[in-house]
């Protein structure tokens, strides 16, 4: 049996007192792949509210990974010379019980103003050393065909930009945001399109998924895929094969599987580096090249992403040191 929107309650009584302190909201499409007679249904697990989101420990934090340390102006967070991240909007069509910046998306948390956004660009349009801009939030494909459209436009225009990068989950969890006019919204002359799709679990790929990643990459997108290591999601190697083939059956080339951030009150879904460590070891049997991600950690406090390897990785005493771009090691305990 299938879930519709009504039963929303039902399946979540923890809702109300969740939502005073995260947003919520879980769209119709996810909810109807929602088995309620599964205790364990992941699906569920990520979407649905629980109190355990309530307990928040001494290591979390509110910017695990750091974007205010290299934010110059509202919404641009300017981390690696050739690149920026850019934040146009801070909502997202449902919202994942795990999320890296739950303190910072959500409704009210405040998209940028016209202004604020001309002056991001402005600061783009400023720097010549940038190639990308990595568009993400909140989930950029809420934006209309148009705000889409106008935004490719302008960063297009700048003549040092080469690569627009969009990261989304809503070809999965809202696919009828994705029309032929969106997709034609993210092309512009001067510059690349590239969309990482974040999924976590194969059973996000419904039929309209199916097809409205396929009209992505009909329309001339380079997809790639973002997943994060969840407890009680994907945390087996069986789960995880499935979807990074998923990914490739669907034109995803399998990008980033990311150790779980410090959030606050996501305590219940995180990994021992151990643990995800013994499990990439798992997939490289059951894997081709093809389908491996690279296993990624952002260094807490804005020090970046590392792989999970030897070079970036050592065990310590009392934990792990990890060692970012510039050779700096910094102590992760887990
Ligand atoms: S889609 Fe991304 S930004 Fe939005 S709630 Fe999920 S993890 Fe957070």
């Amino acid at each position: 049996m299938n879930l519709a929107a009504r039963d929303l309650q039902q399946v979540a009584p923890d809702m109300e007192q969740v939502a005073r302190r995260y947003a919520v909201a879980v769209s119709p499409q996810l909810l109807a792949l929602v088995d309620p007679a599964n205790p364990h249904d992941p699906i569920a697990r990520q979407f649905l509210p629980s109190l355990a989101e309530l307990d928040s420990r001494p290591e979390e934090l509110a910017d695990p990974i750091g974007d205010a340390a290299h934010s110059p102006v509202p919404g641009i967070v300017h981390r690696h010379e050739n690149r920026v991240l850019l934040k146009a909007v801070s909502a997202c069509p449902v919202y994942c019980r795990f999320c890296f910046r739950r303190e910072t998306v959500g409704p009210g948390k405040g998209n940028l103003s016209a202004e604020e956004l001309d002056a991001a660009i402005v600061y783009i349009a400023g720097h010549p050393a940038i190639e990308e801009v990595i568009l993400t939030g909140g989930d950029p494909f809420i934006l209309s065909p148009r705000r889409a459209g106008a935004l490719t436009g302008r960063l297009a225009a700048i003549a040092h930009v080469r690569l627009i990068r969009w990261h989304t989950r809503v070809p999965l969890v809202d696919p009828a945001r994705v029309t032929d006019d969106f997709v034609a919204a993210l092309h512009a002359p001067g510059a690349v399109t590239w969309v990482a799709i974040h999924a976590n679990h194969p059973s996000e790929f419904s039929p309209d998924a199916r097809r409205a990643i396929a009209r992505l990459a009909d329309g001339g997108v380079a997809l790639v895929s973002q997943s994060v290591l969840l407890r009680g999601v994907n945390d087996d190697a069986g789960i995880l094969a499935a979807l990074m083939r998923a990914f490739l059956e669907n034109r995803i080339k399998p990008y980033y599987l990311h150790h779980p951030d410090l959030a606050p009150g996501t305590a219940h879904f995180r990994l021992r580096l151990d643990e995800g460590l013994a499990l990439m070891r798992q997939l490289r049997g059951r894997l081709s090249g093809l389908a491996m991600p690279a296993y990624m950690l952002d260094i807490p406090g804005g020090f970046g992403k590392v792989p999970l390897e030897s070079g970036h990785l050592e065990k310590t005493a009392d934990g792990w040191r990890v060692r970012d771009h510039q050779g700096r090691w910094h102590p992760y305990v887990d």
